[in-house]
């Protein structure tokens, strides 16, 4: 029977991979899935949903063990309808069980007989959230799905043959980068590895062999072509028509993405996912959205592959289309990890209503807007660290590094941001700038901040990704329904 499950779930996966070898046409890889009524998304979510949740069922002790728990039986889960039953899955409890259970833990229904047979990959959380690196195991089954959703995911965002990519992620035990390169050759689009490079080797790669498509984060993005700026390259004049962001907000941050959008002469794409549950790309962009000048971008979620709610923090029960959720992630396709429930804890406003793009799958408005364990609460007042990002770098006038500290000074919250200007340091703008960034801030938070500013380049830039905010207050519990 166990193998009759392993082999039903691989069976439905492929079955729903239509167009697996490449695009119907010239817009849209597989309309028949992308372009779907609601109904039709629904019934595919509801067969993969139960047949996932019996394969957990039968081959995860770990899920068998919390379905139970939960007063669930095998045959509990028919579909959609009983999604809210099943009970989500928090990264603290994969920890536990990966501790108790060493090197693996038994949360994934593989087993060690099939990744020595069709193992790929082995991935690894970076261990910044716990001291303990959480591990995973991926077969080539995996690998091909992943392959064909990413290209189908960079299709949208306008990726065609013709193109050359270069992609600087890591060539690390992180999910980010493999997804992308393998996805990129099932598309004919050749990968230059900008991974081992510095950042002197990756300017001279764009400058001598024109790639059209650069990867990296956000941060990297500006860093990249700021250093180019100052070797007296121009990154607006070379070859990169689109830049894929990934690993941190940042194209769903107005400001930010303007910045980076005319630093590089470039469309600046939203690409995310979880190394968990959400193997990239859950979200990501079309070129509809990003071509946008009337609010955030909206990025798609893949959803004939993915259950994607917003969920309240406290209640775990969905909150209505249009208000701001925790974001629980289903995956519909992996061998390796079909979680169900898993609690990926970004902020997330969900919207179905029609994109200019012809996609029916619902989406993220203004893309993840960070964790809901790095939102701050300043003075009664709550917001995410993007809001102080988008504030700041709206002025020209600024440089694209910042860092805010908050503090307690006698009883009362104190923040104090401290900016550079973006060109030559005159000491008389200081004062102009210190009162300009004053404002925006204001604004944005409607709290007063502080605001230093000190000379061009002497912050640390942010190479990879950036952590520019540092709340050393002794520790609240954060409660975004107070
Ligand atoms: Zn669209």
């Amino acid at each position: 029977m166990t193998e009759d499950i392993r082999e039903q779930w691989r069976d439905l996966v492929r079955r729903n991979c239509l167009r697996y070898d490449g695009p119907a046409d010239g817009s849209c890889w597989v309309p028949e899935l992308e372009r779907a009524g609601r109904q039709q998304i629904h019934d595919i979510q509801s067969e993969k949903l139960s047949l996932a949740y019996r394969y957990l069922w039968q081959c995860s002790s770990f899920y068998r063990k919390k379905f139970e728990e939960a007063g669930l039986g095998p045959e509990s889960i028919r579909g959609l309808e009983d999604l809210s039953r099943i009970p989500p899955t928090h990264r603290e409890e994969w920890l536990e069980d990966q501790r108790q259970n060493p090197p693996w833990g038994t949360f994934s229904p593989l087993r060690h007989e099939d990744w020595l047979q069709r193992g790929w990959m082995f991935f690894s959380t970076s261990g910044t959230t716990a001291a303990f690196p959480r591990v995973f195991r991926h077969t080539t089954f995996d690998r091909d799905i992943w392959t064909y959703l990413g290209a189908r995911g960079l299709y949208s965002m306008g990726i065609r043959r013709g193109d050359i990519s270069i992609n600087c992620f890591s060539y690390g035990t992180s999910v980010a980068f493999w997804g992308m390169h393998y996805s990129l050759s099932h598309m004919g689009v050749p990968v230059i590895s900008g991974g081992g490079a510095s950042t002197e080797r990756r300017a001279m790669l764009i400058e001598n062999y024109k790639p059209t498509v650069l990867m990296c984060t956000p941060s990297y993005s500006l860093y990249l072509g700021r250093a180019m700026q100052e070797a007296g390259m121009s990154p607006r004049d070379s070859s990169i028509r689109l830049v894929v962001a990934s690993g941190e907000p940042g194209a769903g941050v107005p400001a930010t993405k303007r910045r980076v959008e005319e630093l590089w002469g470039a469309e600046m794409h939203d690409h995310f996912g979880c190394t968990e549950v959400a193997m990239p790309p859950l979200g990501y962009t079309c070129e509809f959205q990003v071509r946008r000048q009337d609010g955030p971008v909206e990025t798609h979620i893949m959803e004939d592959v993915y259950i994607a709610e917003a969920l309240h923090p406290d209640t775990f029960e969905p909150v209505p289309e249009g208000t701001p959720g925790i974001l629980v992630v289903s995956n519909l396709y992996s061998e390796a990890q079909p979680i169900l429930r898993y609690v990926m804890g970004d902020w997330i406003t969900i919207t179905t209503a029609p994109c200019g793009c012809g996609k029916t799958h619902k989406r993220a408005v203004g893309g993840l807007r960070g964790r809901h364990d790095k939102l701050i609460k300043i003075r009664g007042l709550m917001f995410f660290p993007a809001v102080i990002e988008d504030a700041i770098r709206c002025l020209p006038e600024v440089g694209d590094e910042f860092r805010v500290v908050i503090d307690r000074v006698d009883d009362m919250d104190q923040v104090v941001a401290t900016v550079e200007p973006s060109g030559p340091w005159i000491d008389r703008d200081a004062k102009e700038l210190r009162a300009r960034v004053a404002r925006a801030l204001k604004g944005s938070l409607g709290i007063r901040v502080d605001v230093d500013v000190v000379s061009a380049g002497s912050l640390a830039r942010a190479e990879f990704k950036a952590d520019r905010l540092s709340d050393r207050r002794p520790k609240l519990a954060v409660n975004p329904s107070q």
